[in-house]
């Protein structure tokens, strides 16, 4: 920070109360030179707050983990521009902050020094800003004027993992202005393992929290491109991405890129979903179960109780709270559909049926990891297949409501699944 218009800039410091929260919040004071830095330890629910009216950025130390972690009772700071959310550990899975870049990625640790260097690169652009007005500051507290920091994208690339070559050519190719007459596209997309890891047995709360998220860009992208290859719609999550479009009534225009001839053009009938109204309605109850901003951890019952006895059977049965901390595994030899299968069944697609995921009981991936026994593809008419089993580091999940044992924060168990292909 240089310059006199940096010299009344105030940003609080909320620190995890252990030495590594204090070394981290002294990295962040050395790389901002000239400004009124204040490090806040008092743990009273109003010190937040009061320090988002009056700074002009806050620092949220919120690296889960230990007991010294910060949460309490919070609205949703992160959601606010002036609130540099960081965590040198990987957040709670219901926590989205506007602005990202300073936490660590599922599974891995983010250095202290970088996320210094986030801070300061942050407090310059907001630096850079017109200070807002203490009526402003006081309405954002509230969240009438909530921060939207994220940028919206004119296309958004759908693509599975094996076409990621492909989807970076079209990439680039798009962000030159190629296929639109010249004119620059702002293009989104995820990179494999971005959202959610590779090797997980993923529950279905995961599974459509990476959905709900990629719908966020997707509902206002103007395009969606799908790199067309026959392998397209055997993954679960391109499927997803269809039906959740034929959810938000088809935002804007579906175009087919084929990376063999390097063609494009509107794509065609059998990426087209179809949704009747108890579709409608299941998807709204995934959003709602998993999207970040809206899910209610600490009302979900099952979320406390971790260790189902019992596995779904039926489908009903698949919407009960327990379902969504099941992990459902995906087998590489029988969940895979024929690549010259016409169209998506919506209706299949949303009770699991098609591609078709099994339920696995925690005790099972526990004892596989534990005593690093295979498991057994768990598809109850019989498959061969069988996988190596690990365990993950486990999700977290952040209660706005502290549960029965007071606390703010609860844990998922996390297992990867690796086929065994000898
Ligand atoms: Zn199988």
């Amino acid at each position: 920070m240089t310059g006199t218009e940096a010299g009344a800039m105030r940003v609080d410091v909320f620190p995890t109360l252990d030495d590594e929260g204090a070394a981290m919040a002294e990295l962040i004071r050395g790389r901002l030179h000239g400004v009124d830095v204040r490090e806040v330890t008092s743990t009273q629910p109003f010190a937040l707050a009061a320090s988002m009216v009056a700074a002009d950025a806050v620092v949220l130390d919120l690296t889960p983990g230990s007991a010294a972690h910060r949460y309490t009772a919070m609205a949703y700071p992160w959601r606010q521009d002036k609130v540099l959310a960081v965590s040198r550990s990987y957040l709670p899975l219901n926590i989205e902050p506007v602005r990202p870049g300073g936490t660590a990625p599922y599974p891995g640790r983010l250095d202290p020094e970088e996320i210094a260097v986030w801070v300061a690169a942050q407090v310059r652009e907001l630096a850079g800003r017109r200070r807002p007005s203490f009526l402003q500051r006081v309405r954002g507290l509230v969240g009438m004027t909530a921060g939207t920091h994220t940028e919206s994208a004119d296309v958004f690339i759908s693509y599975r993992g094996t076409d990621a070559e492909a989807a970076q050519a079209l990439r680039a190719a798009l962000e030159k202005g190629d296929h639109h007459g010249g004119r620059r596209q702002r293009v989104k997309m995820f990179d494999a393992g971005q959202l959610a890891h590779p090797e997980a047995v993923l529950p279905v709360l995961i599974r459509w929290k990476v959905l709900a998220l990629i719908s966020d860009v997707l509902k206002h992208a103007r395009e969606t491109w799908i790199v067309d290859t026959p392998r397209f719609l055997q993954s679960w999550f391109t499927q997803g991405e269809l039906v959740c479009l034929a959810y938000f009534a088809w935002p804007g225009t579906l175009m087919a890129y084929d990376p063999a001839r390097g063609s494009a053009g509107p794509a065609p009938e059998k990426y087209m979903a179809t949704l009747d109204a108890t579709g409608r309605k299941r998807l709204a109850r995934y959003f709602v179960n998993s999207h970040p901003d809206l899910m209610a951890a600490e009302s979900m019952a099952a979320l406390r109780k971790l260790r189902p006895t019992r596995l779904p059977l039926t489908r009903d049965e698949a919407f009960d709270d327990e379902f969504w901390t099941l992990p459902l595994l995906q087998c590489t030899r029988c969940s895979i559909r024929e690549p010259d299968r016409p169209g998506i069944d919506v209706a299949g697609f949303l009770t699991n049926a098609d591609p078709r995921l099994y339920p696995v009981a925690l005790d099972t991936l526990a004892a596989c990891a534990s005593e690093q026994t295979p498991l057994r593809c768990t598809n109850p008419d019989g498959c061969p297949q069988r996988f190596t089993v690990r365990a993950l580091p486990p999700y977290y999940l952040w209660y706005a409501l502290p549960v029965a044992d007071g606390s703010y924060l609860g844990t998922i168990p996390a297992y990867a699944a690796v086929p065994i292909t000898s």
